[in-house]
């Protein structure tokens, strides 16, 4: 049987944005040609049922816990407004007024806390006895005081839209491919080119 990797793994992003990364990419609208297979994609928590299996298998939920209806509407609505912020180039992102206040209101439902250990390292967590997805939103605080969010990136191809993580060194990366998604956007601008010629 195949052991089936986190995207996070797949694809080398530091585990301090694992969580984060895995999360806003369970949607997965890519879509490409790999060794003669097409890339399915689809929606890794399309369900409550799915949602909390994903959970679980990332440990965010104790044993006895599940997912109620209102906890899968805040995961969706959490996922829905990181997508949506994070489409936005960099650059752009001051200027994205309604992604900001819509990220904002989804981050209602997951109050984080300081958490502070006998050794005195210091961490922002979820509350207790809310909902860990919270984790989430604790890695894009660290990505903010690292000065590292603007490497988290939507590709700009059409036909990807998968959220990657710029590890370039100038950090100016605009598809998680070169190989895949830049050459089909460098293939498909020069055919439109052409055309333009006739
Ligand atoms: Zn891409």
């Amino acid at each position: 049987m195949l052991v089936s990797m986190w995207p996070s793994e797949k694809y080398a992003v530091p585990t301090e944005v694992a969580l984060l990364y895995d999360f806003v990419n369970t949607l997965d609208q890519r879509r490409y040609v790999e060794s003669g297979a097409a890339h399915a994609g689809g929606d890794e928590i399309e369900t409550p049922r799915l949602l909390e299996a994903w959970m679980r298998e990332r440990g965010l939920l104790h044993r006895r816990e599940h997912v109620a209806a209102d906890d899968y509407t805040a995961a969706l609505e959490l996922r829905t407004s990181l997508r949506n912020f994070l489409l936005n180039p960099p650059e752009d992102r001051p200027q994205a007024k309604e992604a900001a206040r819509q990220l904002t209101a989804a981050s209602r439902k997951f109050p984080l806390m300081l958490s502070v250990s006998d050794e005195g390292a210091v961490e922002v967590v979820p509350v207790p006895g809310t909902n860990a997805l919270g984790r989430v939103l604790g890695q894009m605080i660290d990505l903010v005081s690292t000065g590292r969010l603007a490497r988290l990136k939507t590709c700009a191809s059409d036909e990807c839209h998968w959220i990657f993580f710029d590890r370039s060194k100038p950090a100016n990366r605009h598809w998680c491919s070169s190989s895949i998604c830049g050459n089909r956007q460098k293939t498909r601008a020069y055919r439109e080119r052409q055309r333009g010629i006739r």
